[in-house]
């Protein structure tokens, strides 16, 4: 394949080519409430030295943060898979009758009413706005077929070029729902360009999420991940979420750092051996597990005295009233109460197994329940008992469901919720 064009500056290549899909689905969780993903490049400009999506297991290529490629046909795609679902495209100025979008209008017009969903554009391993998109526009165009469409939208970047997009994601929030999400891990500056090395800055990051919720579309950020020993500490935590509170983000969700076997900590070892030195025996003996999921070895965190960050970062969160996760958007066409109660049920697992430490089997049947409710296509406020006993639902989740069903929403994740702050405080105090 021929390289389009080589960019001076960063000695970027873009290369364009047909992708044979885009498209892909996936279970939700307090990461997103998003259902359909879709990446329309490979590689990253952005480079960050911790990039979880240079790991061999993702199938990218060697040069990664050099080599930039792009579905050029992903508009295309998208249309394709929007009409396949029975979508219409409502809001395009065009007179064009039914059938120009639908050729085999009886099978489509089944579909039609199927329910929408949202679209997280961008995610996975690459940023949707590193600065290649800034000519390339190949987000725009699917941000305008979003729009059309009238299909809710989710992003997560580093790069504050999203606020090229503003006026597309107001009319899609008016219209329905858009969430603009930074990643946002390090407050000083000097430290993330280690790190982050072509990405916009931490301040500018935060200024984009305080101009994005002053349009009123939605934003939180993504806190993650956090480095051991550099992104962990009191003051960095208390600054992201401080400043986090100050631009109105919404909410933050904080996770640690996962470093897979290979060129992904590869790269990052070699950094902390340049930049951090006395941290590289640290983290060579808490990555020494080799884990292929990248976890780093728990046994060994707890006894150099660690603290989780999800753990300080909770506190912080409870105390200035800032969520853990964003707020569930319900799409069109789907069964409100069933959505809100899957994610009533994830955000109890997610409580209940990182804070209160309950049974694994509970946590197991509150996620299994969750995927239950999401996929369920009658309301299950509607359905008789003997309908309820076929869904494998455990009745240790039951008594959640009966409540929000007879109050409209769960008092008990209210206490559950203090009951984590409560248990967050008292491990803080015991480490103090
Ligand atoms: S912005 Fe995300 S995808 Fe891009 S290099 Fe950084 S971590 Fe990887």
């Amino acid at each position: 394949m021929k390289p389009k064009r080589l960019l001076i500056g960063h000695a970027m290549i873009i290369e364009e080519y047909e992708a044979k899909s885009l498209v892909r689905t996936t279970r939700t969780s307090l990461f997103s409430w998003a259902e359909v993903y879709l990446n329309p490049y490979q590689g990253c400009e952005h480079d960050c030295v911790y990039c979880d999506g240079k790991a061999e297991g993702y199938y990218m290529h060697d040069d990664f943060g050099q080599r930039i490629r792009v579905k050029k046909n992903a508009p295309e795609l998208l249309e394709n898979y929007f009409k396949k679902q029975g979508f219409f495209p409502i809001n395009r100025e065009k007179t064009s009758t039914l059938t120009d979008y639908f050729p085999n209008l009886k099978k489509s017009a089944d579909s039609i009413g199927k329910g929408k969903f949202v679209l997280f554009i961008g995610g996975g391993v690459c940023d949707v706005y590193q600065p290649a998109e800034k000519e390339i526009k190949m987000t725009r165009k699917l941000l305008q077929i979003a729009y059309d469409y009238k299909i809710p939208v989710y992003f997560l970047t580093k790069n504050n070029l999203i606020l090229r997009d503003i006026d597309l994601l107001k009319k899609i929030n008016e219209d329905s729902y858009a969430c603009a999400c930074f990643t946002i891990t390090l407050a000083d500056e000097k430290t993330q360009k280690i790190f982050e090395p072509n990405a916009s800055s931490s301040l500018e990051r935060f200024e984009a999420v305080e101009k994005l919720r002053e349009e009123g579309i939605h934003s939180g950020i993504y806190f993650y991940p956090t480095l051991p020993f550099i992104g962990d500490t009191v003051e960095n935590v208390t600054s992201i979420y401080k400043t986090a509170k100050e631009v109105g983000a919404e909410f933050i969700y904080c996770w640690g750092l996962t470093l897979k076997p290979g060129r992904n900590k590869n790269q990052f070892m070699t950094t902390i051996q340049k930049h951090f030195p006395d941290y590289y025996p640290k983290y060579k003996e808490l990555y020494g597990n080799e884990d292929k999921y990248g976890n780093l070895d728990s046994k060994k965190f707890e006894e150099m005295g660690l603290v989780w960050p999800e753990i300080r970062g909770y506190k912080l969160g409870y105390e200035m009233g800032l969520d853990y996760s964003s707020t569930r958007y319900v799409p069109e066409g789907r069964i409100e109460n069933n959505l809100k109660i899957a994610e009533l049920l994830h955000r109890l697992a997610y409580l209940k197994s990182f804070f209160i430490k309950s049974s694994k089997y509970e946590i197991r049947q509150l996620n299994n329940s969750a995927k239950i409710l999401n996929e369920l296509s009658r309301g299950f406020s509607t359905l008789n008992l003997t309908e309820r006993n076929k869904l494998d639902i455990d009745k240790v989740v039951l008594p959640y469901l009966e409540e929000f069903i007879s109050v409209g929403k769960s008092k008990t994740l209210e206490e559950i919720k203090k009951q984590a702050y409560d248990s967050v405080c008292a491990y803080l105090k015991s480490k103090e």
